[in-house]
């Protein structure tokens, strides 16, 4: 299985420039924490009919999830996880990241369950939740805030994708903007710290798109923010419009420069989890420079370098104070 960084954004000195969770996690626990990925066998109503059957159009769970093939339990998985990062970095600590699928999407009596193995591994700090925001059904919320209560750290990580409805019908989401920010109300009311997941190159869209996505987020209130950019994977719908010559995926430097555009917009105080994607080369279609994280992050601090910015430099900038 893949052992996550937790200092994803990965780069040392990206990270003098923009806070990560890795920064956040050695603050409080004072040494590295790593994510863990986790492929536990939850499916997703947008993929198993409750919804629909065929996902969202850019979907296809194994560039997210490559141990779901052979699926051990949580605990084998995270030992697996846990002696790739030993190995990488000596780390201890860990954050189970529940990412494949929705991981809210059970019955409550397993997800307790599930959650509760990860916490029990050695080194378990907490847990980090991936899920969409149309599956916090009754006592979800709840169940992640006695977890949290009982001294764990709990993120809950909302796809959103795009605040703009017509693009989240144009590739299949199956929800509405309001229904993220109904969620991200009900989890922040708990306490519970919310990490939105948005997408950069979604189909119709540009750099006005991006902003105005990231602005309604930054303003409605957010904890964490998870950006990549759209990823053509073989056996999605996505791929075969891209086929058609009806996508065509956003180039590096575009890339770069909108997530730099973001960055600047974010307040300090908002953690990223993610400022790129990952893709196994062989699910990866387009583009081909989505399978070198470490090229992207470098081009990003190369842009936010040459700008002479960082994470809010833009909103210190508006309120009339010097930049850094
Ligand atoms: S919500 Fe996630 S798992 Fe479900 S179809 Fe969309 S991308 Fe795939």
């Amino acid at each position: 299985m893949r052992a996550e960084g937790a200092q994803t954004p990965g780069s040392r000195t990206l990270a003098e420039l923009v806070r990560t969770l890795g920064t956040e996690l050695r603050e409080r626990y004072c040494e590295r924490v790593h994510k863990l990925a986790l492929d536990t066998g939850f499916t997703c109503p947008n993929r198993d009919g409750s919804l629909g059957h065929g996902g969202c159009t850019f979907c296809n769970n194994e560039s997210f999830a490559p141990s779901a093939k052979a699926r051990p339990d949580v605990l084998e998985q995270m030992s697996r996880g846990a002696a790739v990062v030993a190995k990488r970095t000596g780390a201890r600590r860990y954050l189970a990241y529940f990412q494949a699928y929705t991981n809210t999407y059970d019955r409550l009596d397993r997800l307790d369950s599930l959650y509760r193995q990860s916490l029990s591994f050695p080194g378990c700090v907490g847990l980090s939740i991936g899920t969409r925001p149309d599956c916090l059904g009754e006592g979800v919320l709840e169940l992640l805030a006695r977890i949290r209560d009982e001294g764990h750290l709990v993120w809950l990580e909302l796809g959103l994708q795009t605040v703009f409805d017509h693009t989240l019908e144009r590739v299949n989401r199956g929800h509405g903007s309001d229904v993220y920010f109904e969620a991200s109300r009900r989890a922040r009311a708990l306490g519970l710290p919310v990490c939105c997941h948005l997408i950069l190159g979604l189909p119709g869209e540009d750099r006005g798109h991006a902003l105005e996505s990231h602005r309604m987020v930054v303003d409605a209130g957010v904890d964490g923010l998870k950006i990549h950019p759209l990823h053509v994977v073989r056996s999605s719908l996505l791929a075969a419009q891209w086929r058609a010559g009806d996508y065509a995926p956003m180039s590096l430097s575009d890339y770069a420069e909108w997530t730099a555009d973001l960055i600047e917009r974010t307040p300090p105080d908002i953690v990223f989890h993610r400022l790129t994607g990952t893709c196994s080369e062989d699910l990866l279609l387009a583009p081909a420079w989505c399978a070198k994280k470490w090229d992207v992050l470098n081009r990003i601090e190369s842009v936010l370098r040459r700008r002479g910015t960082r994470q809010g430099s833009a909103l210190r900038l508006r309120s009339g104070t010097d930049p850094e």
